[in-house]
């Protein structure tokens, strides 16, 4: 029996377990990182990309904090795309294609070079007390390793199940076992358990493909970067294509429903509403004659592609004809089918802000576990559960990650404040700071915090620093510029006629003027970098929103005792989505603080109900 010693176990070597003991050695902690493969840890078990929108807010603010998987995806990154280009910088997401292998291989050096992390194979089968107290992890050969925090992150693998058709065999993912006895464990803890569901496409041959009838879909000319401390992409570059499913692809997956492992009965756990199956698309949007299917390469070295947008768990046979059915895929070969998982979770209600578990002292849960779906969104958790079972380990207080300040601080706040009915994952609409909580600023927003957390390396914090004297240099050069509105109308900037002086940071807020306008009136601006004129242009059109926003939010928290009239019919209130409108027809919340509670809700749509209140107490009155 093997007895060793340290700050920190993580059982689990997923996006979650990754990134909890990246922060907790960064913490200072001793760490051990066990998993039921080494060369399992860091695998994509679904789609290979990372980021998006909300996501990718995510993988910026884990970034912002000296996280890993920001700077991995970068080097793995086979095609960037920023998505919502168009939009403004609040909601653009950056996003990369992965090649799963560097991704995989990325995350083990990572780990593997940190001298104060030890990898050990094996399976977490209970949890070691001393006199009542945890005391670290026992594993399935018998052997304990000794901690004095443990965070918990086994995904998918709590009595995972996979579902294909009508067949059904334990498993945490294809290739993987189930882990039963830790789930057997922690529910003689008592802990409150429940069942979701998430699915997987099949895996095509890459070289049976017809490219040529396909739509290309090629990434980003100018490609932003998922870290703050990469410049360009490191490997070659590749398109992604768009296939369309017809008519009689469809009709395959109806007349088949009833062999779907999602559609014939066979799941007790609800499912990702926001990744539904090809079942799901065809049942539920009936109307539509086709849908998109992104068609990604896994890997430079790999025919492997990823058709994202089928997830299916047909049995094999239908997927073949079904895909056989989109035109481009007429002579695909399926390498993998398509599956279903159902897995426990345990209701981050019962978890604190720092997720741990008051239940078990000492216990930290991230990742699936928690009922979130996403690697973004685990690797968030891991961060803030790692970081703060090392502080805890070392007699350090807990680091807090408010809603005002983060993604991260939105996401804890959800998960642990309003609980999760269907499979968690990130939207910018959760947040009600989402023009403070920006992309392109989460260095601002957390990178100090990180330092103050003594978790940034210094390497980050010289080129922090670098940005923020250049930042600050220009902000201040622009601001103690100034004209008034007829100086600026002779030079074609159109203000409002009102005789006020503007400085140059004032002119920023208006969209239409930029650094690169203002220096053909003081061409000393011209030597201004232009990222560091893009992020002051970025932080001038926000500025003068933030307080309006502010203001909102705060009108909002004041309100929350306010009564909702009886009978209020959700469905006829305008803007407010349809999955809300049911989640608040079914609980009937007698105040708006409880309407905010309830798990989905998001700021926009308080706003909708509260004007609702008001109409009605006018109408009333
Ligand atoms: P994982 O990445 O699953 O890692 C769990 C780790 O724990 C593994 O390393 C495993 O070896 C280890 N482990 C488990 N039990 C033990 C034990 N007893 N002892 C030691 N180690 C153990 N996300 C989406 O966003 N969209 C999707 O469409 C989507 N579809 C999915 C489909 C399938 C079939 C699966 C399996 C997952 C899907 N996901 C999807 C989810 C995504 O893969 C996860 O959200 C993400 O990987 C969760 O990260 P994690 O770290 O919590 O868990």
């Amino acid at each position: 029996m093997k007895h060793c010693e340290f700050d920190t176990a993580v059982i689990g070597g997923g996006h979650a377990g990754a990134e909890a003991a990246s922060a907790a050695a960064r913490s200072g902690g001793s760490v051990a990182l066990v998993t039921l493969r080494l060369d399992g840890i860091g695998v994509m078990s679904c789609n290979p990309a990372i980021g998006g929108v909300g996501k990718g807010h995510l993988v910026r603010e884990i970034d912002a904090l000296d996280g890993v998987m920001g700077r991995v995806a970068d080097g793995a990154g086979i095609q960037f795309r920023l998505l919502n280009r168009s939009k403004g910088p609040a909601v653009q997401g950056p996003r990369a294609q992965m090649d799963r292998s560097l991704y995989r291989h990325g995350i083990q050096r990572e780990l593997n070079s940190d001298a104060r992390i030890t990898l050990i194979e094996g399976e977490a089968a209970d949890f070691v007390m001393d006199n009542g107290r945890l005391a670290g992890v026992r594993l399935a050969d018998g052997s304990e390793i000794r901690s004095k925090t443990v965070v918990l992150t086994t995904g998918t693998f709590l009595r995972g199940v996979i579902r294909l058709g009508e067949e059904a065999r334990p498993a945490g993912r294809v290739g993987d076992r189930a882990s039963v006895w830790l789930a057997e464990r922690m529910e003689s803890l008592g802990l409150p358990l429940g069942r979701l569901k998430t699915g997987t496409p099949p895996r095509l041959d890459g070289r049976t493909i017809d490219w040529e009838g396909l739509e290309d879909q090629p990434g980003d000319g100018s490609p932003v970067m998922l870290s703050f401390l990469s410049e360009r992409p490191l490997v070659r570059q590749v398109s992604c294509a768009i296939a369309h499913t017809a008519a009689a692809a469809h009709d395959i997956i109806r007349e088949n429903l009833a062999r779907s492992a999602i559609y014939g009965g066979h799941f007790e756990g609800i499912g990702p509403r926001y990744c539904p199956s090809i079942e799901d698309k065809v049942v539920r949007f009936a109307d539509k004659a086709s849908h998109q299917v992104f068609l990604e390469p896994e890997g430079l070295e790999d025919h492997t592609v990823y058709p994202n947008g089928i997830s299916t768990s047909l049995p094999a046979d239908i997927q073949e004809r079904f895909v056989h059915a989109i035109p481009g895929l007429e002579r695909a070969v399926i390498l993998q089918p398509g599956y279903a998982i159902e897995y426990d979770f345990v209701d981050p209600k019962a978890l604190k802000p720092t997720l741990e578990l008051p239940a078990l002292p000492g216990l930290f849960l991230a990742g699936q576990i928690n009922g979130t779906t996403g690697y973004e969104e685990a690797a968030a958790q891991g961060m803030v559960a790692g970081l703060n079972a090392a502080r805890q380990a070392q007699g350090l207080d807990a680091a807090v990650f408010p809603r005002s300040e983060s993604y991260i601080g939105v996401m804890i706040d959800d998960l642990t404040a309003r609980g999760v009915s269907e499979p968690y994952r990130m939207f910018t609409s959760r947040a009600e700071f989402r023009l403070s909580l920006r992309a392109d600023n989460a260095d601002q927003r957390l990178t100090p915090k990180a330092s103050r957390l003594g978790i940034l390396s210094d390497a980050r914090r010289k080129l922090f620093d670098a940005k923020m004297e250049a930042l600050e240099t220009a902000k201040s050069v622009i601001g103690d510029r100034s004209l008034t509105p007829s100086e600026g109308a002779r030079h074609g900037i159109r203000i409002a006629a009102d005789g006020v002086r503007r400085t140059g940071m004032d002119l920023l807020s208006f969209p239409e003027v930029t650094v690169d306008r203002l220096a053909q009136l003081w061409p000393e601006l011209g030597d201004i970098e232009p990222e560091t004129a893009r992020q002051v242009e970025r932080d001038a059109i926000y500025g003068k929103y933030l307080e309006r926003q502010l203001r909102s939010v705060e009108a909002l928290k004041r309100d929350e005792g306010r009564r909702i009239p009886d009978g209020i019919d959700y469905s006829a209130i305008s803007g407010l989505s349809r999955e809300l409108s049911g989640k608040l027809g079914a609980a009937r919340p007698e105040t708006l603080g409880q309407a905010r509670r309830i798990d989905g809700m998001t700021p926009a749509a308080l706003a909708l109900i509260l004007a609702r209140i008001r109409l009605s107490e006018r109408q009333t009155a």
